[in-house]
């Protein structure tokens, strides 16, 4: 079992530093998420963790060993990468059981987990198949098999996903997700997406620039994010940032921004005491919402609104917000206010 520790973590590739003081703890058997946008220090991190990347300074412990100077075959880690990296001359289970094999495990042991995490994975009836022979979907469940197979204390992976057409992505989110429950070990996980993040993970780290932002629950994350990089980054639709929030009748102080999540953005057909008039830019059918883009003058609001909306563009509605919902970014530094 493993919790993972992360102290003051810094990584610099000449003067550019990738990954700025980390900390952050990894609990035993927790799902983490790390996402933030290309380039924040994500990838890195996780090789810092695995040990293909040496830490500039900081350190990193598996329960209470520091690790920092192990190489990544000592660190009782498994790795998914986001390029499956399969042997395409090897069969399905041959490229499964393969690092047990290097590892001199014994056959039938060898037999056993391979067998056990191809059912696991519901790919038993591919087993004597090549890499070619798979959909992207099959093949990256083989590249979870090989992984899991490895019976690490923690197994961490970068943008396993990415390569995967939509509607697979949206399949193999769910499946990662009861694999865990399944395996019961620690996954830490890297993506950019933060719709993965959010429905994948028992908590999130926000990552932007190297440096942590924010870590919680998602719901924690999405109703408190810490800062307007956070609010602004997870949510989908994103959140609404108004220039003119007095003329809704919030008080604002000076130094303040607001920001509304779509849903919480109400419209009317006819006025309002407090809605403010706008004419409807766009209108997008989300399935059982529409996201209405209004026109208000000055800027662009998007509310969230159960189907069906009948105004068409151009014609004039009412903008409300809800007090209650509204979140308060300092000007200055974008740190969120009480
Ligand atoms: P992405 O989602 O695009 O993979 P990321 O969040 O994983 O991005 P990293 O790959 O960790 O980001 O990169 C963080 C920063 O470090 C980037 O600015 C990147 O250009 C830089 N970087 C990463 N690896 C190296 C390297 N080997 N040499 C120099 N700079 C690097």
């Amino acid at each position: 079992m493993a919790e993972v520790r992360i102290e003051g973590l810094r990584k610099d590739f000449g003067k550019a530093t990738a990954v700025d003081e980390l900390t952050l703890t990894v609990r035993d058997r927790e799902f983490l998420t790390l996402v933030g946008p290309s380039g924040c220090g994500k990838s890195t991190t996780l090789r810092m963790i695995c040990g293909l990347e040496r830490a500039t300074s900081g350190q990193i412990y598996f329960d209470d060993q520091a690790v920092g100077h192990l190489p990544a075959n000592k660190r009782d880690i498994a790795m998914v990468f986001q390029s499956y990296a399969l042997y395409p001359h090897r069969t399905v289970e041959q490229n499964i059981g393969f690092a047990l094999k290097m590892m001199r495990v014994p056959r039938k042991t060898i037999d056993g987990k391979v067998h056990a995490a191809a059912k696991a994975l519901g790919i038993l009836d591919l087993l004597d198949r090549k890499p070619r022979e798979l959909s992207g979907g099959q093949r990256q469940r083989v590249a979870l098999g090989r992984a899991i197979v490895r019976d690490a204390g923690a197994y961490l992976l970068d943008e396993p996903l990415s390569n995967l057409d939509a509607q697979l992505r949206v399949h193999m989110r769910a499946e990662i997700k009861r694999l865990h429950a399944e395996v019961a070990r620690t996954f830490i996980y890297v993506t950019h997406d933060q719709v993965e993040a959010m429905t994948m993970s028992d908590r999130i780290a926000v990552l932007s620039d190297g440096r942590l932002q924010q870590c919680g629950t998602p719901e924690e994350i999405y109703e408190r994010p810490a800062n307007r990089f956070v609010a602004a980054f997870m949510g989908s639709p994103p959140m609404n940032f108004l220039s003119g929030a007095r003329r809704f009748g919030v008080s604002v102080p000076d130094d303040a921004e607001v920001g509304i999540r779509p849903e919480h953005v109400r419209i009317s057909p006819t006025f309002v005491d407090g809605y403010v008039p706008g004419r409807v830019f766009v209108a997008e059918l989300l399935g059982a919402d529409v996201l209405v883009t209004v026109d208000v003058g000055d800027e662009l609001i998007k509310a969230r609104v159960p189907a069906p909306f009948d105004a068409g563009v151009d014609s004039t509605v009412y903008v409300g917000i809800d007090p209650a919902k509204i979140h308060m970014f300092a000007a200055a530094d974008g740190r969120a206010l009480p």
